[in-house]
């Protein structure tokens, strides 16, 4: 890769040239003690995206996002699509400590635990290692012979193989273990479309991961392109400290001998030298590449490092500021809120809906009847022997058609309800009428719909 001049690199995409074509970015693989504890918390962050979905707790999956059943685990607590409040509080809390983490930590997500970059660097790029050889001296350089051709073809063959075992796992995510794997041991023509779908995703990802790579983190990735606004000068970040390194150059006084070997490791090609960029996303390798360069030459280390503008310019790390106390308190009191609350739910979610296109019938001469479609969710971990009662009107009665009335933990009862009412009790065309979810004698949940009879 021909490096940038200082003076081109904000009018194009490094990985852009004058033509508007893409220019290929091969990263030398970084050593040093940030990329030894990136690679352990990558692996560590690995592990947990293979095992969330087959770890139990009372019996509920560690994580799974059950779309097609609106049914979410988030660390052993089951969460339904009924719970919007519940869904909406979490998904207000994750915006406001995704805010408040890069604010104060900047990109530290992008670079050790967005999926993205953990395939692509500590998966994908390893295999690449392995068949090409790495950076300058690999074997891209050399003449095409046909070993290189066999290396090359199983190099892609290898990509599609891992593009397939990170589709599973991510579908692990969506449909659990278990589902997956009846699927799995079905015969293809049984289930091509699901086949063909989960074939298509692997494709995908072999795509990005093959082809377009760092692209994701520097062209689409919204977080990336929301740095702009939630940095500031006394945002922690992989920072090159322009203090103790300039004037660069052997020859001058600063420390930094612009030998480029950042730029030679950097994933996303840029020079860190120009100060904190979009591309970058504080994967550290630079930090190491330059630790190296500043033990050979006998300078002290940290050239390169995690620090702030500020901190940099005043000499002393600053991660707390207005901005910070402000989402932190606010942070605080949302997870407040949502504790409360989810010790607080519900142990039924009740809904009764009338059977569509019925009014009511006429049973004998004094008593009349409606049909509802009743349907209770179990949100504990325990079965449970409901009853339902009528609460009022207290002459009411109640039956369900399936006769069922045990509920499994976790799971859902849906029957036809017929309610009976007499005459004397109807109050006009529409009556309000008071359901009561028992178990046992205790109320679990008040229901109450509206019961049409003749008019008066
Ligand atoms: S590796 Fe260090 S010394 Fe070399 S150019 Fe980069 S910042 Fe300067
Ligand atoms: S500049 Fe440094 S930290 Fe940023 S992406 Fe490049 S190598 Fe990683």
């Amino acid at each position: 890769m021909e490096l940038e001049t200082p003076s081109t690199f904000r009018d194009r995409p490094i990985n852009i040239d004058e033509s508007g074509q893409r220019k290929w970015i091969y990263a030398r693989q970084p050593h040093g003690k940030w990329y030894t504890r990136r690679t352990i918390v990558a692996w560590l962050a690995i592990t947990f995206l293979v095992f969330a979905p087959f770890i139990k707790i009372s019996g509920n999956p560690l994580m799974l996002f059950d779309i097609a059943n609106r049914k979410f685990s988030i660390f052993g607590q089951v969460i339904w699509a009924q719970d919007s409040f519940l869904l909406a509080m979490i998904m207000a809390v994750t915006v406001v400590f995704i805010v408040l983490f890069t604010v104060v930590y900047g990109r530290l997500w992008c670079g050790w635990a967005c999926p993205q970059t953990l395939f692509l660097e500590m998966v994908f790029r390893r295999i690449e290692y392995l068949f090409d050889g790495n950076y300058r001296n690999f074997r891209r350089k050399q003449k095409i012979t046909f070993r290189i051709i066999i290396l090359r073809f199983a190099k892609h063959i290898v990509f599609l193989i891992t593009s397939v075992l990170i589709t599973n796992i991510f579908l692990n995510w969506f449909i659990g273990p278990e589902r997956l794997y009846e699927i799995i041991k079905q015969p293809i023509k049984e289930n091509y479309l699901g086949f063909i779908f989960m074939f298509g995703i692997s494709l995908f990802y072999y795509w990005i991961y093959a082809f377009f790579r760092e692209q994701v983190c520097t062209m689409i990735c919204p977080y990336g392109r929301m740095q702009g606004v939630l940095l500031d000068s006394r945002s922690i970040a992989v920072i090159y400290d322009f203090k103790r390194g300039e004037p660069r150059g052997s020859k001058n006084t600063g420390d930094c001998i612009n030998c480029q070997q950042c730029i030679a490791v950097c994933p996303t090609g840029i020079d860190i030298k120009n100060g904190s960029q979009l591309e970058c996303i504080n994967c550290t390798a630079c930090i190491d590449e330059c630790n190296s360069v500043m033990e050979k030459i006998n300078k002290p280390q940290n050239l390169i490092r995690f620090d702030s503008v500020s901190g940099i310019e005043s000499g002393k790390r600053s991660i707390l500021n207005m901005r910070t106390y402000a989402y932190s308190a606010v942070l605080f009191v949302l997870i407040i809120a949502m504790a409360i609350t989810i010790s607080n739910r519900k142990p039924i979610e009740t809904t009764i809906l009338r059977v569509p296109g019925s009014i009511y019938q006429q049973v004998d001469s004094v008593t009349f009847s409606n049909l509802y479609i009743i349907k209770i969710i179990n949100k504990t971990q325990s079965d449970k022997e409901l009853r339902i009662k009528i609460l009022n009107p207290e002459s009411g009665k109640s039956q369900l058609t399936t006769g069922q009335s045990t509920l499994k933990s976790q799971g859902v009862l849906e029957s036809i309800l017929i309610v009976n009412l007499n005459r004397q009790v109807l109050t006009g065309k529409s009556t309000v009428v008071e359901l009561g979810i028992f178990e046992g004698e205790t109320l679990l949940e008040v229901y109450s719909t509206n019961f049409l009879g003749p008019m008066n």
